[in-house]
């Protein structure tokens, strides 16, 4: 594996594979570090069906707000090297803040409606600047496929629409959560919850089993399912909402009011947002239309 920080030498080392295998393709895993299970499923899935695999870690400041985590976001470079390398990754892109940045971008990528709710809601400006930087790392890396995960449904389907108005050159791939042993989803920031938090944290997975039980229920309304949600939550005393939302999947707009959730037509998606201290997690499960 070459691990390489400036943008010329990714330049040239993407331009070399290319005229060595022409007839290669190149998959991409963008991250931001502190590599886990969930980040080398994305990575071993992109060598096994391209050949070549390319990865960054880059803590990308643009998406956090003024008083989120961005200066004690973990990281870990010689952990995120080994994991990346046993995962097959070829080329790990570790660029610098000011490789990055070298100026404050003055471009806006604001992708609409997709990026209001949920996420884009609790953290304003955040997938402006996913939008920024994946957009950045697509025209430096080129690939021919991203693998992205459904932990971040709303980012697979910013990432989509941006990548369909723009007509860049990459197919997204969706890839599936990665849980722990009891149902939480893997996430770099598990390792900020304190024990007590941890054993409540499985309400998430918890309340997503349930609202697929409720959704088969004959009858059951948007509004029946998100109260029940909540209170589901709710039994988890640490456990502080940002939002439960049932909405339709992928434009991420709500069902008609006092439709028939079980015969609903199109993809749902129940999108958890929970804070346990002074931790955020975020959770989803898609639901297809049939057989719901
Ligand atoms: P992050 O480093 O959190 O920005 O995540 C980088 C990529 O890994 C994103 O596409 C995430 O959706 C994906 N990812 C993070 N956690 C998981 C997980 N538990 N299972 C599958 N993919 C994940």
């Amino acid at each position: 594996m070459i691990v390489c920080e400036t943008i010329n030498e990714l330049r040239s080392i993407i331009r070399k594979r290319r005229r060595t295998a022409p007839e290669g393709i190149i998959g991409f895993v963008p991250t931001m570090g502190y590599l886990h299970e969930g980040h080398a499923s994305l990575m071993r899935r992109a060598k096994d069906e391209c050949g070549y695999a390319a990865a960054s870690v880059f803590v990308n400041p643009l998406q956090f707000g003024p008083n989120e985590d961005f200066d004690r976001y973990p990281r870990n470079r010689e952990h995120d090297i080994a994991l990346a390398e046993a995962s097959g990754v070829d080329l790990l892109f570790m660029p610098s803040l000011a490789e990055m940045y070298p100026e404050k971008p003055l471009t806006k990528v604001l992708i609409g409606q997709v990026s209001e709710r949920l996420c884009g809601a609790s953290r304003p400006g955040h997938f402006d600047g996913v939008g920024l930087v994946v957009g950045k790392l697509f025209n430096l890396v080129q690939p021919d496929k991203a693998y992205f995960g459904m932990k971040d449904a709303q980012q697979v389907a910013v990432i989509r629409r941006m990548v369909d108005d723009m007509n860049f050159p990459v197919e997204i791939v969706p890839c599936e959560t990665v849980r722990e042993p009891d149902g939480l989803a893997k996430s770099s920031r598990n390792v900020y919850l304190n024990p007590e938090e941890r054993r409540q944290a499985v309400i998430l997975y918890e309340t997503l089993e349930a609202a697929g039980r409720w959704m088969r229920e004959p009858g059951v309304t948007a509004s029946d399912l998100t109260s029940r949600i909540r209170a589901k939550i709710a039994e988890a005393p640490l456990a502080d909402i940002d939002y439960a939302e049932l909405l339709k999947y992928p434009d991420l707009t709500p069902p008609e009011p006092g439709a028939d959730i079980s015969r609903h037509p199109k993809e749902l998606i129940v999108a958890l947002a929970v804070k346990f201290g002074r931790t955020r997690l975020i959770d989803n499960r898609v639901f297809g239309s049939a057989g719901r």
